[in-house]
């Protein structure tokens, strides 16, 4: 399947189910119906006109507080630590508990976690970031800027639900897009 070369007419557009589909629809409305709080906090975010007038981060407090996550995980960049800082006062003055686990948490130089490594300064360490949330009880886990690769062993290791509010972009200041439309500027 490639959506942006339909060759039907953009079917699904009009809540239509094209041939190229392969999954069986009546099991994920299913899916959906055992999902339904999440799926309702989603949309509460959107409808009713209230697409647009919430940051990221304004989302990410109304749907904890729908959801009613009571202890929320950040798991971030040392690197960004300053805004990071100002996050976890954000979160706090919205009544949710706060826990913020660094990168470098543990403090594992990269020569341990990669033998290939010639560097004994301290690794990110994804891995110890999600255990040690884990053991902190979090309900939600808002992942801030954690490299790429990282951020999958990150989500493979962690039991919460986790959702990003900070893609890592070195180049274009972590917003990816920004590739896409500057490109199209010129
Ligand atoms: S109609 Fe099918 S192929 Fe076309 S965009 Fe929708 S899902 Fe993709």
């Amino acid at each position: 399947m490639d959506c942006t070369n339909c060759t039907y007419d953009k079917k699904c557009r009009n809540a239509e189910t094209c041939p190229a589909t392969s999954f069986g629809r009546d099991e994920v409305i299913q899916k959906y119906g055992e999902e339904s709080a999440i799926v309702q906090a989603a949309a509460d975010l959107v409808d009713f006109g209230r697409a647009g007038t919430l940051s990221r981060l304004q989302e990410t407090i109304a749907f904890a507080q729908k959801m009613n996550y009571k202890r929320i995980g950040l798991a971030y960049c040392y690197g960004m630590e300053k805004q990071v800082t100002q996050i976890v006062e954000i979160l706090r003055e919205s009544k949710l508990n706060v826990r913020a686990v660094s990168c470098t948490v543990g403090g594992i130089p990269q020569n341990e976690i990669n033998p290939e490594s010639a560097f004994c300064t301290v690794s990110c360490n994804p891995i110890g970031q999600a255990r040690q949330l884990n053991n902190e009880n979090v309900d939600l886990v808002v992942m801030i800027g954690l490299c790429l690769g990282h951020d999958i062993l990150f989500q493979r290791e962690v039991k919460a639900d986790c959702t990003t509010l900070v893609v890592k972009d070195r180049v274009f200041n972590h917003a990816p897009l920004r590739e896409i439309t500057d490109s199209q500027k010129n």
